[in-house]
């Protein structure tokens, strides 16, 4: 299957993306850690790209477009993708559909207030990209791999509200976008991690049955 996951940041994207890859086995393409790996490989994307992540903003579209676009035509992306953070803006929607035509998009809905609050204990495995929260008192150690965590740069209080305006102006119009297509699928994400994703896997087992189904009739006629 071929995923878009929207929804503001911070909404759990990152986590739900992790679940789904686990198990279903499709690739996750997650523009936000391909900007975050060429920051630390020192590239000239990552010099360019710093400065605007910092400060909330987005990266033009050209660079994310030719960034994704290179990505999907990878191997491992021929079974299937999800899409974690793009597209962000309706001209990354219009060139992604002349790359490839998607099945879906699961749109993790969260109220604004509640994201403030959530990113206040959000925290991030430098060494292998994995998302969790810390509560007070708790060791900031990875579930997954032991490293120590961190507050990403751009996850204070004060730049997650522009974050959340940038995301209303930009990114709000994919939901009426891919409303009109058919495609959008509406996740509440205010939920706790499993009941959010028990709401995806039960989306996606059904889509799964049911092109069973199709590709059965079709074997049979
Ligand atoms: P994320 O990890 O998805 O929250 O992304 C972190 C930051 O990377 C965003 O706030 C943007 O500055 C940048 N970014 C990630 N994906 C995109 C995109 N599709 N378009 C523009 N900028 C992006």
């Amino acid at each position: 299957m071929k995923l878009i996951l929207l929804g503001p940041p911070a909404a759990g994207k990152g986590t739900q993306a992790e679940l789904i890859t686990e198990r279903y086995g499709v690739a996750h393409i997650s523009t936000g850690d391909m900007l975050r790996a060429q920051i630390a490989a020192g590239t000239e994307l990552g010099r360019l790209a710093k400065s605007i992540i910092d400060d909330g903003n987005l990266v033009p579209d050209d660079i994310i477009i030719a960034m994704v676009q290179k990505r999907i035509a990878e191997d491992d992306c021929k079974a299937g993708f999800l899409l974690d953070g793009f597209p962000r803006t309706i001209a990354q929607a219009e060139a992604l559909e002349a790359i490839a035509e998607i099945d879906a998009v699961l749109d993790i809905d969260v109220e604004s207030e509640l994201i403030i609050n959530r990113v206040a204990s959000r925290r991030v495995c430098p060494a292998c990209g994995h998302t969790q929260s810390v509560h007070e008192g708790e060791q900031e150690l990875c579930a997954k791999c032991g490293d120590k965590l961190i507050q990403r740069a751009d996850d204070t209080p004060e730049r997650m509200r522009h974050r959340l305006e940038v995301y209303r102006e930009r990114t709000l119009p994919l939901i009426n976008y891919y409303s009109e297509r058919g495609k959008l699928v509406p996740i509440d994400g205010a939920r706790a991690i499993r009941e959010v994703s028990a709401q995806i896997f039960d989306f996606m087992d059904g889509a799964i049955a049911s092109a069973a189904r199709e590709d059965y009739k079709s074997d049979e006629e």
